[in-house]
Order: C-alpha cells, then structure tokens, then sequence
C-alpha cells in the first residue's frame, strides 16, 4: 500500500480552504493510502502563537479531523512536536538545503513582506517540512495549491541526499485536486483564504454558526454581470463561490451553473450558504463532543508512538548514512 502524509497547522481557526485543499480530501484518500495526519505544531510557531491560543488550537485541529471522518483506528493521528525525529532530520536536511533556494520560497516572500523582523525559522520551515514528508517514505502528500512549491523542494533536498548519500528516502507526489485547492478570500478573490488573514469577513471557519455563514456570504463580493458562471480569468469572485459551493453540495460545476442560469446572485448566495452550514453541522457536532475528552488524549497518544516508529527507521538511515556513529 502506498503512503499518505499530509498537515494543517494550529496557526488560526480553520476555515473552509483548508477543509476544501486539504482535509476533505483526507477523508476520502484514508481508505486508498496508509496514511499519516499530523497537526504541525512546530511550523505554527515560526510566527508568534499565544501560548494558551496554540494549546486550544492544537487539539482544535486535531478534533476536526476526527470529526470530519478521518478514523484514528485507519490513519494515524499525532502531533508534529510529540515526535522529536522531526527536529533532528530538519537539522540534517538543512546541511542538504541551499540558502537560494529558501530565498524563493514565495510564501517565505508573502509572510515575511512589510514585517519588520522576521524569525529564522519562517526561513527554514519548508525543510523541516521536507523532513516531516521523507521521515515516514511517504509516496503521496495532499496538499492545497499554496504548498505545491515547497512540495518541489521536499523532492529537491530528498534527492540531494539520496544522490550524495545514498538511496535512503522515497520521493513524494503532491496530490493536488482540481476543484477546491485555492480557495480565495471572499473579500478579495486574489488573496488566498487563509488561516492567518485578520479580516474575519474574508473566511468562513468551520466552527462558524449559521448566521454567521449567511453573513460573510451574502457579504462575499461579486461582479456587477450577474452571472453565475465559472470563469477564473473574467470572473474570479463568483468563481470561487462556484467552486465552494462544488466542494460543499459535491455537484458538478456546470450543474450549480444550470441551475442559477439568468437569476441574478441572490438565491445562489443564499443556498451556497445553506449547502455550507448542512455539511458543517454534523462536523461541529462531533468536534464538540471530542475536543476536550479523554478520548482525543489517547488517539493523540497511540498516534505519536506508531508514527515514532517509522520515524525512527528512516531518521536512523539517514544518520548512518551520512556518518553518524549508530549503535
Ligand atoms: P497559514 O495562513 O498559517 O499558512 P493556512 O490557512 O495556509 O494557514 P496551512 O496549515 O498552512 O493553512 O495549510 C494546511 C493545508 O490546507 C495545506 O495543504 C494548504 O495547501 C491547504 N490550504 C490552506 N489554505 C487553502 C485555501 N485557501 N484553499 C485551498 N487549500 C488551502
Ligand atoms: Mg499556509
């Protein structure tokens, strides 16, 4: 069977890009891959996290997985900071990563833009992200499209090593779906949804509560033709609600745009909002009945010592390999 890893960080509350890029494409590849979910706590951190913020959040994404689908007893769950062999092959592959090559990192570029200080770790996150996906050999790794590029450097630096040292890690394969991996911001269709963005009106989160989710859509901005058509070049904003309503109501885009031909933004917005608010209910219902129980502990738990495991083969490899002295 081949291998699944893939992350969402504790960085903010989710919103539904990351449920449209990332998690609802795990529930669904959990049963054709082993797979590896992980919450990245320790990438969370290369920007400041509230201390208290962080902990809830942790467990917060955690729960959601749970609660959207994934089945701890099928994928394993853990946290990126329970395994320590993430840290120490992040160092190791820093030897193997070129200065040059993090410079034209384009999210390095977009989060470090107009900050007057920058943490060096935001520099080098996207090697201790190669480390998280080589650890565990993964073949494939679902990922949104903002992530396609340090994806690129994952095979790069793993290659790197393999050439120079030896095979030792398998190259992976971004899984990256066609409708719902660049979800934008409903304020401004050129910005990404995303997670640390401080409008609360540009994300929908998936704890939002009905009323909310009918706000921020019928605020969602549009165009002034009054078309429902999908159209990224002439229409961008209402095609992403295209889109988020196809990830929602998982119709066919050309049907949504059948169904709202010649009527204007009105009803459509209005039950894209519904379609929204139906698939997150069961979701929050559940989150809420795990996030703070015994139960998420002992998922978490078992997680971290099955995903040790295979960490701890490949991190043993990679020392041996390049010369460490291995007992
Ligand atoms: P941050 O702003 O802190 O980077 P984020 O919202 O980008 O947070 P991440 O934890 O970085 O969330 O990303 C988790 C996963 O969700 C990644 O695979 C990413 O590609 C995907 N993702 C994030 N935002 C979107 C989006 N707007 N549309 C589609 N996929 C997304
Ligand atoms: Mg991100």
């Amino acid at each position: 069977m081949q291998r699944l890893l893939s992350g969402i960080k504790p960085s903010g509350d989710l919103n539904i890009g990351g449920y449209g890029g990332a998690l609802r494409q795990y529930v669904k590849l959990q049963h054709e891959y082993e797979s590896y979910f992980f919450v990245p706590d320790l990438h969370a951190v290369t920007v400041y996290q509230d201390p208290k913020e962080l902990h809830q959040r942790t467990r917060d994404i955690a729960a959601l997985y749970i609660a959207s689908g994934i089945d701890p007893d099928k994928a394993t769950i853990f946290l990126q900071s329970q395994v320590p062999a993430h840290v120490e092959l992040g160092w190791l592959l820093e030897t193997q990563a070129h200065f040059g090559e993090l410079k034209r990192m384009t999210q390095f570029k977009e989060k470090s833009d107009g900050k007057d200080t920058v943490s060096s770790a935001l520099f080098t996150y996207p090697v201790l992200m190669a480390a998280d996906v080589l650890l565990y050999q993964a073949t494939h790794v679902p990922v949104g499209d903002d992530q396609k590029q340090h994806l690129e450097l994952t095979r790069d630096v793993g290659e790197r090593f393999n050439n120079r040292y030896g095979r030792t890690f398998t190259l992976p394969e971004p899984i990256i779906q066609d409708i719902g991996s660049r979800v934008m911001g409903l304020d401004d269709p050129s910005k990404k949804m995303s997670k640390s963005n401080p409008n609360k009106n540009s994300c929908v989160h998936m704890m939002d509560t009905p009323e909310d989710i009918r706000k921020k859509f019928s605020r969602a901005v549009t165009d002034s033709d009054g078309q429902v058509r999908h159209d990224w070049e002439q229409k961008p904003a209402v095609s992403n609600l295209i889109e988020i309503y196809s990830v929602f109501s998982e119709e066919a885009i050309s049907v949504i745009e059948k169904r709202y031909e010649g009527q204007g933004y009105g009803m459509f917005k209005k039950e894209l909002a519904e379609a929204v608010i139906e698939k997150l209910q069961p979701i929050q219902e559940k989150f809420y009945q795990i996030v703070n129980s015994s139960e998420l502990d002992r998922v978490l738990m078992n997680g971290a010592k099955r995903a040790a495991e295979t960490a701890s083969t490949t991190l043993h490899a990679a020392k041996k390999a390049m010369g460490f002295v291995t007992f």
